[in-house]
């Protein structure tokens, strides 16, 4: 009897929830709605929500609220979907420290990321085996922090053999993808052979993975899609991207993950100018943990390195060829690679935006970069777009993006699952 008393009351329970009460229901309404698909927003919009999910979303004319909704108004504001970022890492970072790796340190990145309106992290490697449970997919609601997708090890190795021993681990972790680095660091390290990579790819395909791809020269990139590689992890740096890369990307529609503020971080603090002051940096960060970065020996080893002064030449070409690729119509998804030391996370993201904007995209055309554009390439289940059953994952804003997309910054709430984020 003692045994049976907790089922009997998970099926009441169980039972129970199968028919969502009216009370469980939440409504904003009066706000400007844009759902992530690229459609003109929503004016005077209705969000409503039940358990965690979109129950629908339309003008407040379109949507009946029933009864017992718990509404609030919010006029004047505007609704975007969360951000997804399809190129982080967690872990590993605490302040501007690597080596910290842990799943309680995992938790913590994920909530920073949270807190800047990032609801979802494809984090593309260096997650451990015991950031397996911590997976979006294990989540009915996120609780306090951002969904998480893991790649686990980045694939590398000199051999087949070698490479495809580590596709077989990240296999039997779980993995939601798999990520390979294909990349000499500008001359000092040697670069993953072909032969390496086609092995990694054609089995990662056998077993089901997308694989998304660290590169940085176009002819890499090349190869790269025609051996079958699903995303472009980062953008092509080194020269112009020309018409035979195009015909590719888009003969196999894949996407391109632009990652600029990944070259920002290699030079900027050798100079003057950073961002440490800003109070939507220091609200995670404060003067004391960045100091280090404020050290003036530091400041002249970045400017004197070789990947400072190589990346800040390269990052106007990574920007003029993300303009190239989305006029085109290839389908850019946004990533940051933060999450590494001295990549912020969460603040990266927004500066990311800053940067594609200066690219010269759309404010409207960043938001669904960072939306339905990565649930769509990624197979992000329920995510993405503001749209019926989905995950309730959005950022209330106090002002409007598609003026200017650092009005992003203006955060006046963050949900994820429909559960408000504590900032
Ligand atoms: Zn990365």
């Amino acid at each position: 009897m003692s045994r049976l008393l907790p089922l009997i009351l998970v099926i009441i329970i169980s039972c129970k929830e199968k028919e969502p009460n009216t009370s469980s229901y939440v409504a904003f309404t009066g706000a400007v709605i844009i759902d992530g698909s690229g459609k003109t927003p929503i004016q005077n919009g209705t969000l409503l929500l039940s358990e965690g999910r979109v129950m629908a979303v339309g003008s407040q004319e379109a949507i009946d609220i029933p009864e017992n909704t718990q509404i609030h108004d919010v006029s004047g504001k505007t609704i975007i979907p969360g951000i997804i970022n399809a190129h982080g890492h967690v872990g590993d970072v605490k302040g501007i420290e690597g080596g910290h790796y842990s799943n309680e340190n995992t938790i913590d990145n994920l909530s920073i990321y949270a807190r800047y309106g990032v609801t979802t992290v494809v984090s593309l490697g260096g997650e451990r085996i015991e950031a397996e449970p911590l997976r979006a997919v294990n989540d009915t609601t996120a609780g306090q922090r951002a969904r998480l997708f893991i790649a686990g090890e980045v694939i590398d190795g000199d051999t087949p053999a070698e490479a495809l021993a580590v596709v077989e681990k990240n296999h039997k972790m779980g993995v939601d993808f798999m990520k390979i680095r294909v990349d000499d660091n500008l001359g000092t390290i040697q670069k993953m052979p072909e032969d390496v990579y086609k092995a990694v790819i054609n089995r990662s395909h056998e077993l089901g993975y997308k694989i998304s791809t660290h590169m940085y020269y176009l002819e890499d990139a090349k190869k790269l899609l025609e051996a079958g590689s699903d995303m472009m992890a980062h953008s092509v740096r080194d020269v112009p991207v020309d018409t035979e890369f195009i015909a590719l990307l888009k003969e196999k529609n894949i996407s391109y993950c632009p990652t600029l503020t990944r070259e920002l971080s290699t030079y900027i603090y050798g100079e003057e100018g950073d961002f440490f002051d800003d109070p939507f940096f220091s609200r995670e960060y404060d003067s004391a943990t960045v100091r280090p970065l404020r050290d003036p020996e530091y400041k002249l080893k970045i400017r004197n390195s070789l990947s400072a002064q190589t990346y800040k030449k390269q990052l106007p070409v990574a920007m003029s060829n993300l303009k190239t690729l989305s006029d085109a119509g290839i389908p850019i998804i946004f990533g940051t690679d933060s999450g590494i030391p001295t990549r912020f996370m969460g603040y990266f993201e927004h500066l990311e935006m800053e940067l594609m904007a200066d690219s010269g995209l759309t404010p409207m055309q960043i938001i669904v970069s960072a939306t339905k554009i990565p649930a769509e390439y990624l197979n992000l289940k329920d995510l993405g777009t503001l749209s019926q059953g989905h995950w309730a994952d959005f950022v209330i804003l106090d002002a409007d993006p598609l003026e200017d997309i650092k009005n992003v910054r203006h955060i006046h709430k963050v949900f994820i699952g429909g559960e408000e984020i504590n900032r």
